[in-house]
């Protein structure tokens, strides 16, 4: 999975969803104000759960 940290909204949605607790708030905070959400490559499973739920598209579906 890739990112688009200035599409983030730090709702949080992501985190609660991912079946491998991958993703995580992180300190950095984008040009809106909101603090990014973290992706943990060696714990994710490519599920796209976060992708489905983010409402601001934050996530793209790289293939393997
Ligand atoms: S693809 Fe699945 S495992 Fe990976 S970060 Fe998203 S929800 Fe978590
Ligand atoms: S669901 Fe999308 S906007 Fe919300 S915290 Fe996760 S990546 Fe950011």
């Amino acid at each position: 999975m890739t990112q688009n940290h200035e599409l983030c909204k730090g709702c949080g949605y992501c985190i609660l969803q991912c079946p491998k607790d991958a993703l995580s708030l992180s300190s950095t905070v984008n040009r809106k104000g909101y603090n990014v959400v973290d992706l943990d490559q060696e714990k994710c499973i490519l599920c796209a759960i976060c992708y489905t739920v983010c409402p601001d598209s934050v996530f793209e579906r790289v293939e393997a």
